[in-house]
């Protein structure tokens, strides 16, 4: 059964929240501070899925997603942000939340979206009878998707399920354009039309791991109006 984190200082949508992720089979724990939170990422059992507000007390959602990233420790994060504000949606992503959900939402889009995190962070290949996909080689890099790393001149880097799972999809259809819609589809599990800045924001980060200048890529090209198209 998978176990979630629910971090959030509102009580009632955080018992709300408990009570229908419950409903819907997931053990559910509760905090509702930054550093309590964070004291209980780093420790046992570990989590499956971590629903993480942004202002709390303590230590704010960002910092809570930074510091658990910074440890090495890759569970996938939803963030909830109070409006939508693209800056922050950003900023989230950049630390490390892996989607979000503006508040309010509505439940059914909060359980699809745990739904499909969860799917993805057994994307590695664990339940797939083909096993893992094989490590793939261009540019000055390496991506191990089976260890959900990229091997790059002076390091390893760890990837996040998600962020596999893009890289993945682009370089399955190399040479071709793949649209944002398919992305979100494929990678996310989200309807095609789903207005989010996601898949934009995630190829941000992907560049930076594997382009030799993010500014200019070479791999991972934006097309105009489309999509994007992975280049060997
Ligand atoms: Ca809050």
């Amino acid at each position: 059964m998978p176990r979630i984190l629910v971090v959030e200082d509102e009580e009632h949508l955080a018992e709300g929240l408990a009570f229908n992720l419950e409903a819907e089979g997931f053990e559910v724990e509760l905090q509702s501070a930054g550093d309590t939170a964070l004291q209980r990422i780093g420790a046992e059992p570990p989590l499956d899925l971590i629903i993480l507000d942004l202002m709390l007390p303590g230590l704010s959602g960002f910092e809570v997603a930074r510091r658990a990233r910074a440890t090495g420790n890759y569970v996938p994060i939803l963030m909830l942000t109070a409006k939508d504000n693209p800056q922050d949606i950003v900023r989230g992503m950049e630390l490390g939340a892996d989607d979000y959900l503006t508040k309010p939402f509505k439940l059914d889009e909060l359980v699809a979206r745990v739904r499909a995190l969860l799917r993805r962070r057994r994307w590695d290949g664990a339940d797939d009878e083909a096993g893992p996909a094989p490590p793939e080689r261009f540019g000055r890099v390496t991506v191990h998707f089976d260890r959900l790393e990229i091997e790059r001149p002076g390091g390893v880097l760890q990837l996040t399920p998600l962020e596999a799972s893009l890289l993945h999809a682009l370089i399955a259809r190399e040479g071709e354009v793949i649209t944002r819609g398919e992305l979100l589809e494929t990678v996310w599990g989200l309807r095609p039309d789903t207005r989010t800045r996601v898949v934009d924001s995630f190829v941000v980060r992907l560049r930076r791991y594997v382009e030799e200048k993010p500014e200019r890529p070479r791999h991972i090209v934006s097309v105009r109006g489309r999509g994007y198209r992975f280049v060997r």
